[in-house]
C-alpha cells in the first residue's frame, strides 16, 4: 500500500502509482483529510484500506504531492550510518549508539521543489531512506521493530556545511533545518510491499551525475536496529520521522570539496519507492 499528500489531502495511490483515492471521501468521513493524523489510528486504517471498495481515482502531478508526514512531533536523524561516509567525513564508524540529532519541522517539504540556496552557503546533498513510525514504539527489541514502521519513503537531509560545522560544537539541528533542506516522498509504501525491506538501493545525482549510490543492507545499524536503540531512550510516537543515514559520496567528503549550485537539478532515489526532485536556486 501507498499512502501519499496531494495538496494536503490524505490519499492512496494505485498499484500502477497514477492515480489517487481521496481517504476522506472514500471511507465517508471515516477518516479524515489530514495526511499526519491517519498515524494515531494507523492499525485500524491499514485494516480499511486492505478490504474497502476503492473508487477509481483521479490522475495527478507529483508537484503537487507533499511530505507523507507533514508535520510529526519528532523528526530523529542519524549520522554517520554507513562505513564509507563515516571514513569520508573523518570519523571512525560508530559502536554502541549512532549519532542522532533533529532537523526542525518547518524545513520538511513535498518531493518535487525549488530549493533556496543560503547565500554564500556550502549546501550539500545526503540521500537516505526514511522510516515513518506507525506504533508508538517504547523499549521495542529489534524483532518487533518493524511491526511499528508504518511504511518508507526518500528523503534528503540538506546540509549547509559552513553553518553546521560553526562553532565550538557542530550544529547538525540549524544547518540542516533552511526552508526546504526537508523533502520527502513522493510516497510512504507499506514494509510489506518489499521484498526485503532491509536491501533496497538508494542513489542521487546532479545534472543526471550519479554522485550516491549504496545499498540499505550496509547501513551500520539497521532500521530495526535504530528502532530499537532510540526507542530504548524515548518513546516514537505514530508519524514520527527517521532519517536513516546518508552513504558516501556527498560534497563534503570529495577532493576537491563541492557544493550545490544554482541551477543544479537533485534527483534521489530509493529502489521500489520513487524520487525526489529538487532545483536549486540562488
Ligand atoms: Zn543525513
Amino acid at each position: 500500500m501507498r499512502i501519499a499528500n496531494l495538496s494536503g489531502r490524505l490519499v492512496l495511490i494505485t498499484d500502477d502509482q497514477a492515480r489517487a483515492v481521496d481517504v476522506e471521501e472514500a471511507s465517508d468521513g471515516r477518516f479524515g483529510a489530514d495526511p499526519q493524523a491517519v498515524y494515531e489510528r494507523w492499525a485500524e486504517f491499514r485494516s480499511w484500506a486492505g478490504s474497502a471498495e476503492l473508487p477509481q481515482g483521479q490522475r495527478f502531478e507529483a508537484a503537487h504531492l507533499g511530505s507523507p508526514a507533514p508535520a510529526p512531533r519528532q523528526l530523529l536523524a542519524i549520522g554517520l550510518n554507513y562505513r564509507a561516509h563515516a571514513s569520508e567525513s573523518g570519523f571512525e564508524a560508530p559502536e554502541g549508539l549512532p549519532p542522532v540529532f533533529t532537523k526542525f519541522a518547518t524545513s520538511i517539504s513535498g518531493p518535487v521543489t525549488e530549493v533556496a540556496l543560503p547565500p554564500e552557503g556550502h549546501t550539500d546533498w545526503e540521500v537516505e531512506l526514511v522510516a515513518v513510525i506507525g506504533t508508538r514504539a517504547e523499549r521495542v527489541s529489534e524483532a518487533d521493530a518493524w511491526s511499528h514502521i508504518a511504511g518508507l519513503t526518500v528523503g534528503q537531509d540538506i546540509s549547509e556545511r559552513i553553518t553546521q560545522l560553526a562553532g565550538p560544537i557542530p550544529q547538525f539541528g540549524l544547518g540542516k533545518s533552511f526552508p526546504g533542506f526537508t523533502p520527502m516522498g513522493p510516497w510512504l509504501v507499506t514494509p510489506d510491499e518489499f521484498d526485503n525491506p532491509d536491501d533496497l538501493e538508494l542513489s542521487c545525482s546532479i545534472n543526471g551525475e550519479e554522485v550516491q549510490k549504496s545499498r540499505t543492507s550496509d547501513l551500520i545499524f539497521s532500521v530495526p536496529a535504530l528502532v530499537s536503540k532510540l526507542s530504548a531512550v524515548l518513546p516514537l510516537l505514530p508519524g514520527d520521522v527517521l532519517f536513516t543515514g546518508t552513504p558516501a559520496g556527498v560534497g563534503l567528503g570529495r577532493d576537491p570539496q563541492r557544493w550545490l549550485a544554482p541551477g543544479d537539478a537533485l534527483v534521489s532515489s530509493v529502489e521500489g519507492i520513487g524520487e525526489l526532485r529538487q532545483n536549486f536556486k540562488g
